[in-house]
């Protein structure tokens, strides 16, 4: 249920970032922003400024890399943590907790309140 719901929120902010990427294009298209900018640009030479672009593309590319490289470390530290979870699950339901447990081979009530509480991790 609440990976069904983050999912839903990845897909979501997906989805809108496609959207602000498609209508700034468009936006800019019909605005001639890249001709009005470069003809700023190349009257104010001095400031260096249309060297940012490539800058900009650098970066975009950079930190796109960057949170590929980061969605699959996070994958993994998912996956390392979710084996954990059953981990502690599978020792929790083969140990008993105290000594009474033991003696009578039944959960005691502090036990099985224990055992009854989710896993934290
Ligand atoms: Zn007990």
């Amino acid at each position: 249920m609440r990976h069904d719901l983050e999912k839903r929120f990845a897909r979501w902010g997906l989805a809108s970032l496609v959207a602000v990427v498609v209508i700034t294009g468009l936006v800019a298209g019909q605005l001639e922003a890249f001709e009005r900018l470069a003809v700023w640009t190349r009257r104010h030479e001095q400031y260096e400024l249309d060297e940012l672009f490539v800058a900009g593309i650098v970066a975009a590319l950079v930190l796109l890399v960057y949170s590929v490289r980061r969605s699959r470390a996070l994958a993994r530290e998912i996956c390392r943590l979710e084996l954990a979870v059953t981990e502690a699950k599978i020792l929790r339901a083969l140990e008993p907790v105290c000594e009474d447990c033991e003696a009578t081979g039944e959960l005691c009530g502090s036990c099985r309140a224990l055992y009854q509480a989710p896993v934290a991790v």
